[in-house]
C-alpha cells in the first residue's frame, strides 16, 4: 500500500514536470479563446450560410471549367459574397488559364458485339478526326503492366486500362489509380498507340463517366483519351475475357482555344496584435463542366467563406490575419495557386499556417497536421477543443491539398481537419457532382470543425514555426 502510494505521488510529481516543460515551449490557449472555440463550434452546428452558398453557386453560376463563360461568372459570383459577408480586402487578382473545350465524345464496340457507351474525354484531350478513331484494343491492368509488354506490342492499338480505384476514406486508393488518367495517355502514346481509353477514376457503379486532367508529355504524339464508367468497363473486359479480338471506335470534337483570363478571388478577416501573420483557407472556384462542382468543389469555397463569416461574427477579432482565397483553375493545372506563390516576393513566410477544402461536403473524420514538431502541443489542444465532433488524431504528415502545394513546399505549416472521402469518388469529375449529393447536417459538422481549428490556429499564442517534413507525394 505504501510503496505504491509513494509510486503514485512520484508518477504525480513527473507527470507535472512534463506538463511544464511543453507548455514552455508551447503556451496553453487562453480561456477567452478556448470558449469562443465553444461558441463557434455550437454555431457552425446550427448555421445554414455553407448549405446556402453551395445552392448560390450551383444555382446561378453551375459549370465553371477554366476559361469558360461559368468561369468568369464565379468569380463575380465570388467577389459579391465576399462583400455581403462583411469581408475586408475584397478583391480579385487575375491569372492566365488555359481554355480547353470538351465538345462532344462517342464510345463503341465495334467487335466482337456492337454497343455504345457512354464517355467523356479526359480533361486536356485532343479530339479525333470526324470520323474518329478505330482500333484494336490492348487490355492492361495500369502503367507497370504496360510498361512490361514487349516492344511493337502496342503500335497502333488503342490502350484500355482496366484497374478499377479501391474505395478508402482518406482517398489514397484514388492516390494509387490515378496515374492512368494522368500518365496514361503519353505513355501510350510513346509506345505508338493511336489512342485511350480508361476505367474511370471512380468508386461508383452507376453509369457516370468522370473525367480530370490528363498530363501530356512533351516528346511524344498527342492522342485522344476518354474515360467510361466502371459497369461499362466490367463489360468491356468481359468482351476480352471471350479470347476474341476487340475493337472500339472514339469520336471526339474536344480542342484547346487560346488562353483565357480568370482571377484567384480573395478576402480577409483582419487580425489584431499578429495581423501581418496570415491564416491562409484555400479552396477553388472553379470545377469541371460536366456537373456543377457542389462537391468539387463548391463545398470547399462554402465552408470556408463561412467560416470567415463566422469567426467575423465573434466579439474578438482574430490576432492573425484570416485570409480565404478561392483560387483559379485548380482542376486543369493549379494555375491559380502557381501564380498565387510566384507573386508572393518574399512574403511566404507571412503565411504561417494553412488549412484547404477540396475534398467534398463532410463530415471531418480527422485531425492531421505538418507542422515543426515544437507545435504538437498546440495540434493536441486544438483536438481536444474538437471533442464534441468526435475527431480521430491524425498523424504529423498532412499534404493539405492540391492548392497548397506550393506554399507547404517552401515550409508553411499546415492544419488539415480530414473530409470523409468515403463516397467522393463515386461522383467526383462526373454529370453527378450535383447539390443532391451534399448532406447538409454532414457540411455544418464540417464548418464547426474546420471554425475551430482555423480559429485556434489564428489564435495560437506562441509562433508557428516552418514546418520540417519534407511534403509528402501528390495523390
Ligand atoms: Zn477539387
Amino acid at each position: 500500500m505504501r510503496i505504491s502510494k509513494t509510486l503514485t505521488l512520484a508518477a504525480g510529481l513527473l507527470t507535472v514536470l512534463a506538463c511544464a516543460s511543453a507548455a514552455e515551449k508551447s503556451p496553453a490557449y487562453s480561456k477567452v479563446d478556448l470558449a469562443a472555440a465553444d461558441k463557434l463550434r455550437e454555431r457552425a452546428l446550427a448555421d445554414p450560410s455553407a448549405y446556402q452558398l453551395i445552392t448560390s453557386l450551383t444555382t446561378e453560376v453551375g459549370p465553371r471549367p477554366a476559361g469558360s463563360a461559368g468561369d468568369k461568372a464565379a468569380v463575380s459570383w465570388a467577389l459579391r459574397e465576399m462583400q455581403r459577408l462583411g469581408f475586408a480586402n475584397v478583391r480579385s487578382v487575375e491569372v492566365a488559364v488555359p481554355h480547353w473545350v470538351r465538345g462532344e465524345a462517342e464510345f463503341a464496340v465495334i467487335t466482337p458485339w456492337p454497343q455504345s457507351m457512354p464517355t467523356l474525354a479526359l480533361g486536356g484531350s485532343v479530339g479525333t478526326p470526324a470520323e474518329g478513331i478505330e482500333g484494336e484494343v490492348l487490355m492492361v491492368k495500369d502503367l507497370e503492366a504496360l510498361k512490361a509488354l514487349p516492344a511493337g506490342a502496342v503500335k497502333d492499338r488503342i490502350v484500355f486500362f482496366s484497374n478499377r480505384m479501391e474505395r478508402t476514406r482518406d482517398g489514397s486508393g484514388y492516390g494509387r489509380a490515378v496515374t492512368v488518367r494522368v500518365a496514361g495517355p503519353s505513355a501510350a502514346a510513346g509506345l505508338g498507340a493511336q489512342g485511350v481509353v480508361i476505367r474511370s477514376i471512380s468508386t461508383s457503379d452507376e453509369r457516370f463517366a468522370h473525367t480530370g486532367a490528363l498530363r501530356y508529355a512533351a516528346d511524344v504524339s498527342r492522342i485522344p483519351a476518354v474515360a467510361i464508367s466502371n459497369p461499362d468497363a466490367d463489360a468491356l473486359v468481359r468482351q476480352f475475357e471471350t479470347g476474341k479480338s476487340v475493337r472500339v471506335r472514339i469520336r471526339s470534337s474536344s480542342r484547346d482555344l487560346a488562353p483565357a483570363r480568370s482571377a484567384n478571388v480573395i478576402g480577409e478577416i483582419p487580425g489584431t496584435d499578429r495581423s501581418s501573420e496570415i491564416v491562409i483557407l484555400g479552396a477553388h472556384l472553379d470545377s469541371w463542366d460536366p456537373g456543377v462542382g457542389a462537391i468539387d468543389d463548391g463545398a470547399g469555397v462554402a465552408i470556408m467563406m463561412t467560416v470567415a463569416k463566422l469567426i467575423g461574427e465573434l466579439d474578438q477579432n482574430p490576432r492573425r490575419t484570416i485570409r480565404v482565397v478561392l483560387f483559379a483553375n485548380e482542376e486543369f493545372g493549379t494555375s491559380g495557386s502557381m501564380a498565387y506563390v510566384e507573386a508572393l516576393q518574399g512574403e511566404a513566410d507571412r503565411h504561417v499556417l494553412g488549412f484547404e477544402a477540396d475534398f467534398g461536403a463532410g463530415p471531418v473524420w480527422r485531425l492531421s497536421s505538418r507542422v515543426n514538431p515544437a507545435q504538437l502541443p498546440a495540434i493536441d489542444q486544438i483536438f481536444r477543443a474538437l471533442g464534441p465532433l468526435k475527431l480521430v488524431r491524425g498523424e504529423n504528415e498532412a499534404g493539405g491539398g492540391a492548392d497548397l502545394e506550393g506554399l507547404a513546399k517552401l515550409g508553411m505549416p499546415i492544419l488539415e481537419p480530414g473530409l470523409d472521402g468515403t463516397r467522393y469518388f463515386d461522383v467526383h469529375h462526373t454529370a453527378n457532382d450535383t447539390l443532391a449529393k451534399v448532406d447538409p447536417a454532414a457540411l455544418r459538422q464540417a464548418v464547426a470543425a474546420f471554425a475551430v481549428s482555423v480559429w485556434l490556429g489564428a489564435q495560437f499564442p506562441g509562433d508557428w514555426e516552418r514546418a520540417k517534413t519534407p511534403l509528402p507525394s501528390r495523390r
